[in-house]
């Protein structure tokens, strides 16, 4: 998808803050961090959520779930501890329909979500 962030982020087409890439995912810093670590890790390939990725591609999707883990190695939060996340659809707040892990940490998270606006 052309008009993808995300898709032009894993093609080299906008820059990123690169901290791993395999030859199936990208893994980048977030650019509004919301944790002292907070990196995104997303497929080259176009997916809207981590269901569909995992539905047509299981490895696909046990490929972000390892590389998660290995950029928790790799920023020194493996150890301490971290939270991985991933939004799907509106009532989530998700900004970018590319199917992405945020990998928070480097510090003590707060709850796991805010208390609903009602
Ligand atoms: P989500 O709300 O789960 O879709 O998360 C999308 C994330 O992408 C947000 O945390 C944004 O801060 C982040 N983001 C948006 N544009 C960029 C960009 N150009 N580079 C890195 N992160 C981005």
């Amino acid at each position: 998808m052309s008009d993808c962030l995300f898709c032009r982020i894993g093609a080299g087409e906008i820059p990123a803050e690169v901290v791993l890439e395999t030859e199936t995912t990208l893994a980048f810093r977030d650019i509004t961090p919301h944790a002292r670590v907070h990196v995104l890790v997303i497929p080259r390939e176009h997916h809207d959520s981590l269901a569909g990725l995992a539905e047509v591609d299981a490895q696909g999707a046990a490929d972000l779930a390892v590389v998660a883990g290995q950029v928790a190695q790799q920023e020194g939060i493996a150890e301490s501890g971290y939270r991985v996340i991933s939004n799907v659809g509106p009532d989530s707040g998700q900004e970018v329909p590319h199917v992405h892990l945020h990998v928070l940490g480097g510090e003590r998270l707060g709850p796991l979500v805010q208390p609903a606006q009602r």
